[in-house]
C-alpha cells in the first residue's frame, strides 16, 4: 500500500509494533521496526519503549545515510541495521527485526531455515539463509545480515533473531508471521518423528 505522507507512516509503526506484541512476534521493548519514507528518511521505532506505550510522536525520523535523527527520542539501537538494508533494497520500505521464539532456535543452532510447504515457499523462498554472527549493534552485524537477507525477504540472524523486509509494512508483518511459522512447523514435525518415546503418548516413561 502506497504510503500517505510521514504522519500516515508513524501511525502505521504504532500499529504495527501492537500488532507484533499481540501476536507474539516480539516482547516487551525487544525488536525494531522502521519504514522507508524516501531515498533519505526511514522512521523507526524508539529505543526502550514498550510498544503498547509507543505514540505516533514517539517514532523516531532518521537519515537513511547518515544516521542522523530529530527529536529528543532515540531511535533503536539497530538503526543501522534498518538504514542497511534500505541503502541496498530499493525494493524494501518496510523492515522488522524480532527475537521471535522458533526463529531464535534456528539463530542458536545456526541453523538455516528449510521452508517445507509449497504454499509458504513460493510467498517467502525455500531457504531463509542464517548469517555470520555480528554483535547487535555493530556494523559487523548489520554487514553479516545484508550477506545472509541478499534479494530474499528475510534471515536468521545467529546467535540473535530474524530480520525480514517487504514492499511495506503489511507485507513485511505478514512475512514476518510466515517465517515464524515456517520455523515452527518444521520443528514440530521433527519432534513428532523422531523423538519417539518421549513425545509418544504410547510409551511407558515418565514424562
Ligand atoms: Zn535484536
Amino acid at each position: 500500500m502506497l504510503l500517505n505522507g510521514e504522519k500516515e507512516g508513524r501511525n502505521k509503526l504504532v500499529e504495527y509494533g501492537k500488532k507484533l506484541l499481540e501476536t507474539g512476534l516480539v516482547q516487551g521493548t525487544w525488536g525494531n521496526l522502521s519504514i522507508r519514507l524516501d531515498d533519505q528518511y526511514m522512521i523507526v521505532s524508539p529505543s526502550g519503549i514498550d510498544y503498547e506505550r509507543i505514540t505516533p510522536e514517539d517514532i523516531v525520523k532518521v537519515d537513511i545515510n547518515t544516521l542522523e535523527f530529530e527529536g529528543a527520542l532515540k531511535p533503536t539501537s539497530e538503526k543501522s541495521l534498518h538504514a542497511g538494508v534500505y541503502a541496498v533494497r530499493p525494493d524494501v520500505n518496510a523492515v522488522i527485526h524480532t527475537h521471535s521464539k522458533y526463529c531464535s532456535i534456528f539463530a542458536a543452532c545456526h541453523m538455516p531455515l528449510q521452508v517445507e510447504d509449497p504454499e509458504v515457499m513460493e510467498r517467502i523462498g525455500e531457504i531463509i539463509n542464517i548469517s555470520e554472527y555480528g554483535f547487535p549493534g555493530t556494523s559487523q552485524l548489520t554487514e553479516h545480515t545484508l550477506k545472509a537477507l541478499s534479494s530474499a525477504c528475510g534471515c536468521i540472524m545467529a546467535n540473535h533473531g530474524m530480520l525480514c523486509c517487504g514492499t511495506d509494512i503489511e507485507d513485511a508483518f505478514e512475512i514476518c508471521g510466515l517465517i515464524e511459522r515456517a520455523a515452527e512447523s518444521y520443528i514440530d514435525k521433527r519432534w513428532d518423528v523422531n523423538h519417539d518415546g518421549i513425545n509418544n503418548p504410547g510409551s511407558t516413561g515418565q514424562g
